[in-house]
């Protein structure tokens, strides 16, 4: 009895396996095609300062339009998209397209106080700033879009320090030669050592969300997020917290001297044509950044 009912339970797990498998590789059929058929797309979510409750630029969040299963988030695809070595393709095409978002907010919403020093946010994968031509591929992207590299920042994650070769260093190198930012993302949550964050050309932690969720629960996660922004301001960093939800987190932030916020206090991360139409178009009349949220 017991042999058959692990006999059986053997069957449904292979059984789950093989249905988990020709899922995966359906996905990765599909995503192959999403680029050629045009089904990526960004959304874009504010960064505001919270000093000056001004609105500073934006981050580029990629989205899959999938024909039948509708709008797929990162988290579904983006770790198929890395073992494929999908994401190089991919990413040159969010780094070209979000190049080419802001600087045409730039000249579309030229009246904007400041914007002409807005920035782009942009997520890189580990393989793609590993790339020898990263950085030819880089200055292609900004001379075709005509964006300021001044305006561009890009957000790498511990990790990809941690696995960083040779063509890395070099090509950080090279970014910060450009005066192109760097920020590292969901800071506090990687493995890797201190010793890098002097060493590498880096302008700003971005506090992970585990954090900021936490902040007025308990008193640990405020420890940490107080640490990360006394850290980054003896490096001379910025700090940027993710994640933020809610009136009182701002407060803490704002009285632990944290420069910039994300969330969906101020709004989740938006199509073009809302950010158009209900926030820059807004902004533009008021230049109240909190007025053109809430
Ligand atoms: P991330 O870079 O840390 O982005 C922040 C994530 O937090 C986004 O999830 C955003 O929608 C979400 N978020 C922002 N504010 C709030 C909030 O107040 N509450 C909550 N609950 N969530 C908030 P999203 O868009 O699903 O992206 C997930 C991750 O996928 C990103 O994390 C990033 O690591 C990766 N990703 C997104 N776009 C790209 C891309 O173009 N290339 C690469 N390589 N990775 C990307
Ligand atoms: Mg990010
Ligand atoms: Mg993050
Ligand atoms: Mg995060």
């Amino acid at each position: 009895r017991a042999k058959d009912k692990g006999k059986a339970c053997y069957e449904v797990f292979d059984q789950a396996m093989y249905l988990e498998t020709l899922k995966n590789i359906e996905l990765e059929h599909n995503l192959r095609l999403a680029l050629p058929q045009n089904e990526l797309t960004l959304h874009y979510q504010p960064i505001i300062s919270l000093k000056h409750g001004t609105l500073t630029g934006f981050e580029a969040l990629i989205r899959w339009q999938h024909p039948q299963q509708g709008l797929i988030f990162p988290g579904d695809f983006i770790s198929i998209a890395e073992d494929t070595g999908l994401i190089v393709p991919i990413g040159y095409w969010v780094l070209k397209e979000a190049c080419q978002q802001l600087h045409s907010w730039q000249q579309k919403f030229a009246q904007i106080p400041g914007i002409d020093s807005f920035k782009i946010s942009v997520n890189l994968a580990s393989q793609q700033i590993q790339e020898a031509n990263f950085i030819e591929k880089l200055d292609l992207i900004l001379a075709e879009t005509g964006l300021d590299a001044g305006c561009l920042r890009l957000e790498i994650t511990e990790r990809v320090l941690v696995d960083s070769g040779q063509n890395t260093q070099q090509n950080l190198a090279e970014i910060k030669r450009r005066q192109i930012k760097l920020s590292i993302d969901d800071f506090g949550t990687g493995y890797s050592s201190l010793s890098y964050l002097h060493c590498l050309p880096i302008n700003n932690l971005k506090i992970d969300r585990s954090f900021i969720n936490n902040l007025n629960i308990d008193t640990e996660s405020f420890e940490i997020v107080k640490t990360i922004v006394t850290l980054a301001h003896s490096l001379n960093m910025d700090a940027i917290a993710e994640g933020v939800e809610t009136i009182e987190q701002v407060n803490h932030l704002k009285a632990l001297g944290c420069e910039y916020a994300q969330g969906y206090l101020y709004a989740k991360p938006l199509e073009v044509k809302d950010i158009e139409l209900n926030f820059l178009n807004n902004y533009a009349k008021t230049s109240d950044f909190l007025g053109a949220c809430f």
